[in-house]
């Protein structure tokens, strides 16, 4: 009977693995097409404050897809499928093209954009043209330096430390800035971050939610904020909801604020309506 019952639970089991692996393929194929004809993505920015003076000193983008079987797929499920499928590549190229086309008609407008940040896996950050189609997007799209950069993982950076560091000084040339997002959830090896050119470090929000509850949370944002002043990297507090957390930052050397509290991901629209003003003229018209 026990031996029965177990065959029961182990088909239900294969029946369910089936039905995943259908809707994954399903959900594969869809994203193929997706990468191809760029219909389906936009691309929502989040806003990035100074945390002493609350002025916008940037934004991240992030993929946003739609599909019309599927409806809106969330980046933590098709991330993650475009990077083991390797669509993470066209569809990384579709991003860059729409950001910096935004940007553009930002600029076009008259408005003032903050430096965006572009998130890079492994498999765009390791392809042998990313230096040349980074260099191609600002030339297509005339962009002024600074007005790009981008976001790595620890596990990216760390594998061939010594390639990564050229890469990102290529990057730095072009006059992008380099952050390591989700900092403090990996390796915590941190000598590798004096031979890397970077320029900030996101703490990642699982640490941020942890701020005045546990104490080793609050040891560890003090070694490693003191850790990135004393390396001239600025630090950004990413997934900040609550005031209770933006007060727990404190006296830390904490540069930039991300998260809920400040602004949500919105659309390109809502974010220049929201929050970037007309750039100042530089004679009066009268
Ligand atoms: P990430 O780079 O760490 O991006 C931050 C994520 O945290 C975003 O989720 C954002 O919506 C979310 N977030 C921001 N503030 C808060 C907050 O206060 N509380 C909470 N709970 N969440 C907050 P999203 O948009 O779902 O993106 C998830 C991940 O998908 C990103 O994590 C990034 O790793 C990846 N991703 C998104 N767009 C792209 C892309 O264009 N290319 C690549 N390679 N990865 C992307
Ligand atoms: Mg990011
Ligand atoms: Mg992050
Ligand atoms: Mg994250």
């Amino acid at each position: 009977r026990a031996k029965q019952e177990g065959r029961n639970t182990y088909r239900l089991f294969k029946a369910e693995m089936h039905r995943q692996d259908h809707h994954n393929l399903a959900l594969e194929t869809a994203l193929r097409n997706t990468a191809e004809s760029g219909e389906g993505l936009s691309v929502h920015y989040q806003p990035l404050f100074d945390r002493d003076s609350g002025s916008l000193q940037g934004a991240e983008a992030l993929l946003r897809w739609t599909h019309p079987d599927f409806g809106t797929v969330s980046p933590g499920e098709f991330i993650p499928l475009a990077e083991r499928s390797g669509l993470i590549l066209p569809l990384g190229r579709r991003l860059m093209q729409l950001v910096g086309g935004q940007l553009r008609d930002w600029l076009d407008a008259g408005l003032a954009p903050p430096r965006v940040a572009i998130n890079l896996s492994a498999r765009q950050f390791w392809q042998s043209d990313l230096v040349a189609e980074v260099a191609d997007l600002y030339a297509t799209y005339r962009l002024p330096a600074g007005q790009i950069g981008f976001e790595l993982t620890e596990s990216t950076l760390l594998d061939k430390h010594q390639q990564a560091a050229a890469t990102l000084e290529a990057l730095r040339t072009l006059g992008c800035y380099i952050a390591i997002d989700d900092f403090g959830t990996g390796y915590s090896s941190l000598s590798y971050l004096q031979e890397l050119p970077v320029t900030s470090l996101k703490l990642d929000r699982s640490f941020i939610h942890g701020l005045g509850q546990s104490r080793g949370s609050t040891a560890i944002l003090a070694a490693v904020t003191g850790l990135a002043r004393e390396l001239g990297l600025q630090v950004v507090a990413e997934g900040v909801e609550t005031e209770a957390q933006l007060a727990a930052l404190g006296e830390y050397h904490v540069t930039l604020i991300q998260g809920f509290l400040t602004g949500r991901p919105v659309p390109a629209d809502a974010f220049a309506a929201a929050y970037l003003a007309r750039e100042p003229q530089s004679e009066n018209s009268g």
